[in-house]
């Protein structure tokens, strides 16, 4: 804590695994040798630098841009870019450090990393958003490539910034190569890519429930968020029979008793994808649901909680009610929405819980399908990448049963996950040697 100071979301995500790794260390030998978690809190490397941009007005912009490169230890840095008002040393850390043992967990040859810009998206016109993405772009290119570094979006970061950039990049490399995921369809991105994280969290929760005999079928569903994760987990989760009753934003949330639909869901799409508007919008169209400004979904009624939105949406009190009301599992689709403190009352209940570095790995892995896809200059198909999604996600499910289950037949996914992934990367960083 002392060298990282102000840096309360880092400091956060590596307690989280210190708490299930450093018992394993102390009962594996091999491990517990040249500081090797020690090593693994040190990016390898933190860029920070200058974006200046102009607005539409003429006026002259400037907002900070960072790379994490963490761990390459097992592939290329690999991981989101961020754009959103937040954004600090802190929160890109604890990105970039969860995302080791996240993509270490897919199996893929991926190392971990993580980037951004405290750039607000809100209210800019389209030709703003392609300057800062040029202008972000242009210091970027010297750090990144398809065999560096290849980072991809993240909040505020989509299809279009991913266009943008890689247009930028493309420009300024004279190279068309996987530099960048997420990418359209018609320059190497792959199908599949934009529905994956949403998918994957549904397909991990779908595991998880199995080991209790049961599934979304005719549960009820609360989701947060109205962005990416939180638009495909809704598909999945009503496409398995589930009612979905909750989005969100945040300015509030969305309660629809009836259940959001495909026909919702489109309209959530025209919100939130087409207009970049506010999800308050929704019970203009469909007035039997409520908005609840400022608050969050989690006082609702519900069997199965997705947290899809962003860091710390979910605390202590929450869980606790979420618990009381009947909640029998909690996957995350964003990255560690749970406090410590809301985990803290999901194992005191025995409910079961898993944490975003495995439920939401599915949107990395698909990346990863993406960077094979281009290397190979190949597409493939919507069955097949979905199919390699479906099975990426129950192996994780495995190797979290594998190293998490208690004595009791408890399932702690936050130990299993957090354990099968460092294995492998204090595996690859034992054999380099201490570089
Ligand atoms: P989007 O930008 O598409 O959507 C983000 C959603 O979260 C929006 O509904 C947004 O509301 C809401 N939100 C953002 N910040 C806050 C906040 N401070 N308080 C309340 N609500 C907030 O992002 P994604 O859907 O891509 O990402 C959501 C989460 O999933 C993040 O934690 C991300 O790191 C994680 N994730 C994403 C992956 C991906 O493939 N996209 C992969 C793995 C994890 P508003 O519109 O009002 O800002």
């Amino acid at each position: 804590a002392k060298s990282n100071p102000n840096e309360p979301e880092f400091l956060q995500a590596v307690q989280e695994v210190a708490e299930a790794v450093i018992p394993f260390i102390e009962s594996n030998k091999k491990y517990n040798n040249k500081m090797l978690l020690e090593r693994m809190v040190e990016p390898e490397r933190v860029v920070m630098f200058r974006v200046a941009w102009i607005d539409d007005s003429g006026k002259t912009r400037i907002n900070k841009g960072y790379r994490i490169q963490m761990n390459s230890a097992i592939g290329p840095y690999k991981g989101g870019l961020r754009f959103h008002p937040s954004v600090n040393l802190s929160i890109l850390k604890f990105l970039a450090f969860e995302q080791v043992f996240k993509n270490s967990l897919t199996t893929l040859p991926m190392g971990g990393g993580k980037g951004g810009s405290n750039f607000d998206p809100k209210g800019k016109s389209d030709t703003e958003i392609m300057r800062f993405c040029q202008a972000f772009m242009d210091e970027l290119f010297r750090h990144i490539g398809s065999d560096t570094d290849v980072p991809a979006g993240d909040i505020g970061v989509g299809g279009r910034e991913v266009g943008y950039m890689f247009g930028k990049y493309k420009k300024l490399r004279n190279e068309f190569t996987g530099v960048l995921t997420g990418k359209g369809i018609s320059f190497g991105g792959s199908l599949i890519r934009p529905e994956a994280t949403g998918y994957g969290t549904v397909y991990f929760a779908q595991s998880m429930l199995a080991t209790k005999g049961t599934s979304f079928k005719g549960k009820s569903v609360l989701v947060s968020g109205s962005g990416n994760v939180a638009q495909y987990a809704i598909e999945k989760a009503t496409q398995l029979g589930a009612k979905v009753v909750t989005t969100s934003d945040s300015s509030g949330y969305i309660y629809d008793a009836d259940g959001i639909d495909a026909e919702k869901l489109a309209y959530i799409m025209e919100i939130k994808n087409v207009n970049y508007g506010r999800i308050s919008d929704y019970v203009a169209k469909y007035p039997n649901a409520k908005f609840i400004a400022g608050k969050r979904p989690w006082e609702v009624k519900g069997d199965i909680a997705l947290p899809c939105a962003t860091q710390n949406e979910l605390n202590g009190e929450e869980a606790k009610l979420l618990v009381s009301n009947g909640c029998i599992c909690v996957a995350e689709g964003a990255n560690m929405p749970s406090t410590p403190e809301a985990i803290s009352e999901f194992h005191k209940a025995k409910i079961l819980f898993a944490p975003g570095k495995a439920s939401n790995a599915g949107g990395v892995a698909t990346s990863g399908l993406e960077m094979s896809q281009n290397s190979l200059r190949l597409s493939w198909t919507t069955e097949e990448v979905d199919q390699r999604l479906f099975k990426i996600m129950s192996d994780i499910h495995e190797s979290c049963v594998k190293f998490g289950t208690d004595e009791d037949g408890y399932i702690d996914y936050v130990k299993g996950a957090n354990i099968a992934g460092f294995v492998k990367v204090a595996d690859a960083m034992l054999a380099q040697g201490v570089v």
